[in-house]
């Protein structure tokens, strides 16, 4: 099958927002536990993602950048500031990370609890 720019770039899209949500109910104050999970969550995630060439690359990224997971500030700013080299290298505009915290919102209700309203 060929590839499929468009479908290739709606799964980056919907995959971004994924991730910078998940970064954004990222707890403030994460035990060893949840900062395991998230440095896990990485690492598997990269192994998965289906398109073969991101994933190579996304890999070097993080080998460089990894995962700050010592609060949802920090955790939230690497998850831009690695975005941002991805759309460097794609030759996309450069994303403003100074909102980054209030620029995601799942709609999920609640403080961490991850229960819906
Ligand atoms: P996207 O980059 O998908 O961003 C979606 C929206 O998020 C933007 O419209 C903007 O509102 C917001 N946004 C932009 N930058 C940031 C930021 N830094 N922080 C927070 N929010 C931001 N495509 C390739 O062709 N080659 C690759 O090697 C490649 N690698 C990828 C690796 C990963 C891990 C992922 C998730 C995707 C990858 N993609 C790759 C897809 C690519 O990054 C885009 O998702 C796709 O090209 C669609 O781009 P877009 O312009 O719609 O915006």
């Amino acid at each position: 099958k060929m590839e499929n720019a468009t479908l290739k770039a709606e799964l980056g899209r919907s995959t971004w927002k994924l991730l910078h949500n998940v970064l954004a109910r990222y707890p403030d104050h994460p035990t060893d536990t949840e900062k395991d999970s998230l440095k896990q969550f990485f690492n598997y995630f990269v192994q998965v993602y289906p398109c073969g060439d991101c994933a190579q690359h996304f890999q070097k990224l993080l080998d460089k950048f990894p995962p700050q997971v010592n609060s949802k500030q920090t955790a939230a700013l690497w998850g831009c500031h690695i975005h941002n080299k991805v759309n460097e290298r794609l030759q996309k505009p450069i994303y403003d990370c100074t909102g980054i915290l209030n620029d995601y919102d799942c709609g999920c209700g609640g403080e961490g609890e991850g229960e819906g309203e």
